[in-house]
C-alpha cells in the first residue's frame, strides 16, 4: 500500500514540477503562423508539461485548440470536438499552469466588449499577461474553426477566408484564453484572444463574438514569459521583417 502511495506522489510531483507558476509558455510566434508555418513543433504531451490551460492550433492547422483541466481538445471545421492524444503536435500554442489570483462572479449580461472591459478593471496592468477562464452560460456564442491544410501551406489570412463559423445560442461552457500586452506584436496577439468549449465538449472554436448571462470569471496574471522556437524547418527560413498587423486583424475577427 505504502509503495502505491509513493508511486502516486512521484507521478503527481513529476506532473507539477516542470510548469512554473505565473508563466505563459508559447510555441512559435503568431507571425510564423500568419506566414503559414503550420508544421507541428512539439507534442501535446510536452505542451502539457508547461501548463494545463490554454489555446492554439494543431499540425497542418487542423482546427482550434482548447487546453482545459489538463486535457487538449480540437474544435474542428466540421463543428465537432474531439480529445487529442499526447503524440499529436502543435505549431502554435500558449499555455499556463492556471492558478487564479482574481475570482469574480458575473451576474449581469455582458457583451464580449463589456466582458473585456470588466477584466481590464480587475487586472489593470496592461503590460502583463493575463490568463482568462470564465465558466458560465452564453446566450450567444459565435466561433470559427479552420480545416487541415495541405502543402505548400497558404498564409493564414487566405485560410480564414474559408473558415466555418458557428452561431450557438444558450450554451454552457468555458471561455478561455489570454490578454497579451501590446509589446508582443509579431510574437503573440496583442489584446484578447479567446477560445470556447462547451461543458459537454461537443462545441467549440476561436471566438469571434459572444454574450454571457453569468458565471464565474477567474484570472491569472503572469509576469513570466517562456518561448519554444523551432531549430529548423519552415521557421528557420521565414523572413520576419514584414509587418503583419493588418493580416492579424483580418484573421482574428
Ligand atoms: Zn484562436
Amino acid at each position: 500500500m505504502k509503495k502505491w502511495i509513493g508511486l502516486f506522489l512521484l507521478a503527481f510531483l513529476a506532473g507539477c514540477a516542470t510548469a512554473p507558476k505565473d508563466t505563459l509558455m508559447q510555441v512559435s510566434t503568431i507571425d510564423a503562423l500568419l506566414a503559414g508555418a503550420y508544421d507541428g513543433q512539439i507534442t501535446l504531451g510536452e505542451l502539457l508539461t508547461h501548463g494545463n490551460t490554454g489555446i492554439g492550433t494543431f499540425d497542418a492547422l487542423e482546427g482550434e485548440m482548447i487546453v482545459i483541466d489538463r486535457q487538449v481538445y480540437q474544435a474542428r471545421a466540421d463543428g465537432t470536438v474531439r480529445r487529442m492524444p499526447a503524440d499529436a503536435s502543435t505549431p502554435f500554442a500558449a499555455v499556463v499552469q492556471f492558478d487564479a489570483d482574481r475570482t469574480a462572479p458575473i451576474r449581469t449580461r455582458l457583451t464580449n466588449k463589456a466582458f473585456q472591459e470588466k477584466i481590464d478593471v480587475l487586472a489593470p496592468n496592461k503590460n502583463l499577461f493575463v490568463a482568462v477562464r470564465m465558466d458560465g452560460t452564453f446566450p450567444l456564442m459565435k466561433v470559427r474553426s479552420v480545416p487541415k491544410q495541405k502543402k505548400p501551406y497558404p498564409p493564414l489570412a487566405e485560410v480564414t477566408q474559408r473558415q466555418t463559423v458557428f452561431n450557438y445560442t444558450n450554451v454552457i461552457g468555458t471561455v478561455l484564453g489570454f490578454r497579451c500586452p501590446g509589446f508582443v506584436k509579431g510574437v503573440n496577439v496583442p489584446g484578447y484572444h479567446l477560445h470556447f468549449i462547451s461543458t459537454d465538449k461537443t462545441k467549440g472554436g476561436h471566438i469571434l463574438d459572444f454574450e454571457t448571462s453569468g458565471g464565474i470569471l477567474n484570472l491569472d496574471t503572469c509576469r513570466r514569459f517562456f518561448m519554444i522556437l523551432a531549430e529548423s524547418g519552415q521557421f528557420a527560413e521565414l523572413d520576419f521583417s514584414h509587418d503583419r498587423t493588418t493580416e492579424l486583424e483580418r484573421v482574428e475577427k
